[in-house]
């Protein structure tokens, strides 16, 4: 798509607030699970997403934001939530950060793909700066699945097991 400034700015801030929201609920869904590192993990996420939405609405003042039609930029939901509004409430740890992870790839290619296709140069220029911090997230969310153990109750596998 080539972006006109405004209408990138105006996705980049629902992509930032989205991600926050989800994190939100990551984090909580976390805390109930009592895995508390991975809930601050989340919440940091939440931090992240959060102070980068407000330096993006902070770089649109004065620019005039268009309203954004529907807009296929909810995160996606990991398999086993079947597709509905609500998180599947027994992810567990592992798949929660995988399920992170696939969201924050796709935020990557959305402001890589942005930048390649604009001919707008101030937007170039942000969408390299915010793919490269999307970069940043997916490494850290890399490093954290490293450190996590894979589930291995063999129904933990299967996402169209029965609840
Ligand atoms: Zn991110």
């Amino acid at each position: 798509m080539d972006y006109t400034l405004a209408q990138f700015l105006a996705h980049a801030i629902a992509l930032e607030r989205e991600a926050a929201e989800r994190y939100l609920e990551l984090a909580d869904m976390m805390e109930a699970h009592r895995n508390d590192e991975v809930a601050s993990l989340f919440r940091d996420m939440v931090r992240y997403s959060r102070l980068h939405h407000d330096s993006i609405v902070e770089r649109a003042q004065g620019v005039s934001l268009p309203t954004l039609g529907p807009w296929d930029y909810a995160w996606r939901q990991p398999p086993e939530a079947g597709g509905e509004e609500a998180f599947d409430p027994t992810l567990n740890a592992y798949d929660a950060l995988r399920y992170a992870r696939e969201n924050e790839l796709r935020a990557m290619q959305y402001y890589s793909d942005a930048g390649i296709t604009s001919s707008d140069e101030e937007v170039k220029r942000l969408a390299a700066e915010f793919a490269a911090e999307e970069t940043e997230h997916v490494q850290a969310l890399d490093d954290w699945l490293a450190r996590t153990k894979r589930p291995s109750a063999p129904w933990a596998a299967d996402p169209h097991r029965e609840r």
